[in-house]
């Protein structure tokens, strides 16, 4: 049973919407799929459990649902971008199996060091979405396994950032000192500060369940 305080404050950060939200956009590697450390082999795409059922889900909803990745073992030499487009394909057709729609899957494909405009935390993906398909930041929510995806959140003005603790998730949280409190149940909200997630979530279906059991 969520405490009152936790219940305003998811509240208050889902009323900085406007709307409801219209749009997720998910990382990729540790959020929707298993992170194999620089993954180039659609064979070895594995979708993380429960995350189908939950994104089918969001679809019934008419939710739109984008892939915002780091692809930066592209820029180091380590496979090709035809890789990358592969496991995309792969991860998107073992979810469109299940009733999931990827609408789109956008990538950063530099090495760390190009300084370039669309690694996250930059926000050149965001305008590539934005001009695509006209997508309003205030309906639109970001998850994410690493800091970087919160931050990229906050950077592109976005309604909502969730940081769940797959993949990288539960290190990137020790590290800022973020945790998950047992009465607290799988879901955590804070108050919004730089670099600080405004939901910290074990896993994507319990952090989607979250927001739609209270508001959708
Ligand atoms: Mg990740």
């Amino acid at each position: 049973m969520p405490g009152l305080r936790e219940m305003f404050k998811t509240l208050t950060a889902v009323c900085r919407m406007g709307k409801l939200f219209k749009n997720i956009l998910l990382d990729r590697d540790g959020t929707i799929i298993r992170d194999k450390h620089y993954l180039c082999d659609p064979d070895g795409v594995e979708l993380l459990p429960g995350v189908t059922v939950a994104l089918a889900r969001m679809c019934q909803r008419g939710v739109r649902l984008f892939v915002v990745s780091n692809q930066s073992g592209i820029g180091r030499r380590y496979f090709k971008e035809s890789a990358c487009i592969a496991v995309n394909a792969r991860m998107a057709s073992l979810l469109a199996a299940q009733g999931v729609e990827i609408t789109d899957s956008v990538y950063c494909r530099h090495h760390p060091d190009a300084m370039c405009h669309c690694r996250k935390p930059n926000t050149g993906l965001w305008e590539k979405l934005v001009s695509d398909y006209g997508l309003d930041p205030h309906e639109t929510i970001m998850i994410g396994d690493k800091l970087s995806d919160v931050v990229f959140a906050q950077n592109c003005d976005l309604a909502l950032s969730i940081l769940v603790l797959t993949g990288h998730g539960a290190d990137q949280a020790r590290k800022a000192g973020l945790h998950l409190h047992k009465h607290e149940g799988p879901c955590r909200v804070f108050d919004s500060a730089a670099g600080v997630p405004d939901i910290l979530a074990r896993d994507v279906p319990t952090a989607l369940h979250h927001l739609a059991s209270r508001f959708m």
